[in-house]
């Protein structure tokens, strides 16, 4: 051969680039760039009992959705039989459960000091008792074959030098030593934290099971920091998503017009998926932009105007089917 000699090395590394490094470096992109329609299954949050603000778990089976995220139940209903009965209930549907949502009793998200207050398991006058309730929702995701349990961990400290902190991380790592244990990830939801505080956070509890359920209307209801450039910013940990939208709080009406709310302070407003400052298109094409597979979850938390919940969380699911049309040029799923 003219350009291969085998006795010249210059010769084998251009060989191993050719048939070793480069066909690999090629797979590697295309996996980045095939993501598909497929790849991002649409849903909605379900509640098997009536903890949470999910819906009805036999409704939302029967809105034609292909997955649903799953409220964990309350403790009495986290048994065998219940995770026998729900398994039988999505199988007949044919609809997967993509994930368990865990949350705790006596949380309160009436006002965002009473969230700092009482969600989670940063309070520390509950933190003990709540991380055996975290470690019995593992075990019951377990039962459901669930291998990621998504939650709200609550405020965590922002400074790294609060005297907490060091006690966070550890707990942190613990749960997620004991959620591993059962072939398990952890994925913390957004909202009390901007973006440079929870990637901090998650390198410092630094656990590969680790990683974030993105929740954009949660930055904005907090007002703590922008949802795009966040996405972006933790992209490579998020692993699972909500499509929930909100108004900035200086952005809401407010019912006493002499009321000014104050972003960061006062609550924003959560409003139907599309209709509030999240930006729904640029959200999912941010999703495309960082990787992301996994499925779409809708969350709408009107609980108590049932059929509006219902009916709003059907219309986000047709626009996102038609916004992932347009995004990946497929036809329009029928709901
Ligand atoms: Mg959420």
């Amino acid at each position: 051969m003219k350009y291969f000699d085998r006795s010249n090395i210059a010769s084998w590394f251009v060989v191993f680039l050719t048939f070793v490094i480069f066909p690999f470096h090629s797979v590697t992109y295309a996996q980045k760039d095939e993501i598909t329609s497929e790849d991002w299954p649409v849903g909605v949050i379900a509640r098997y009992d009536d903890h949470g603000a999910g819906i009805p778990l036999e409704t939302a089976l029967k809105m034609g959705v292909s997955a649903i995220q799953l409220k964990a139940p309350f403790p009495d209903h986290r048994t065998k039989r219940d995770a026998k009965i729900i398994l039988d209930k999505v199988s007949k549907a044919g609809v997967q459960i993509t994930s368990m949502q865990s949350g705790f009793t006596n949380e309160s998200y009436k006002t965002i000091p009473i969230v700092r207050e009482t969600v989670g398991l940063i309070p520390q006058k509950t933190r003990n008792e709540r991380i055996e309730q975290f470690k019995s929702v593992c075990d019951f995701a377990r039962e459901l074959n669930l291998n990621i349990v998504c939650f709200h961990i609550g405020f965590v400290p922002h400074d790294s030098q609060d005297p907490d902190y060091i006690d966070v991380i550890k707990m942190t790592q613990s749960i997620c030593d004991y959620a591993k244990g059962k072939g398990q990830r952890i994925h913390l939801e957004t909202g009390q934290e901007p973006g440079d505080v929870l990637l901090r956070f998650i390198e410092d509890v630094d656990r590969d099971n680790l990683f974030i359920n993105f929740d954009p209307a949660n930055m904005i209801l907090y007002g703590c920091d922008d949802p795009i450039i966040t996405l972006k910013k933790v992209g490579k940990y998020v692993k699972s998503c909500h499509c929930k939208d909100a108004l900035w709080a200086d952005h809401s009406q407010d019912s006493d017009s002499q009321t000014t709310k104050k972003r960061g302070l006062d609550w924003g407003t959560e409003v139907p998926f599309g209709q509030g400052d999240v930006n729904a298109e640029l959200f999912l094409q941010t999703l495309k932009e960082i990787g992301f597979k996994g499925a779409l979850i809708v969350e709408r938390e009107n609980k108590h105007q049932p059929e509006k919940q219902q009916q709003e969380a059907k219309d986000a699911v047709v626009l996102i089917e038609q916004l992932k049309a347009k995004m990946f040029n497929d036809n329009i799923s029928q709901h």
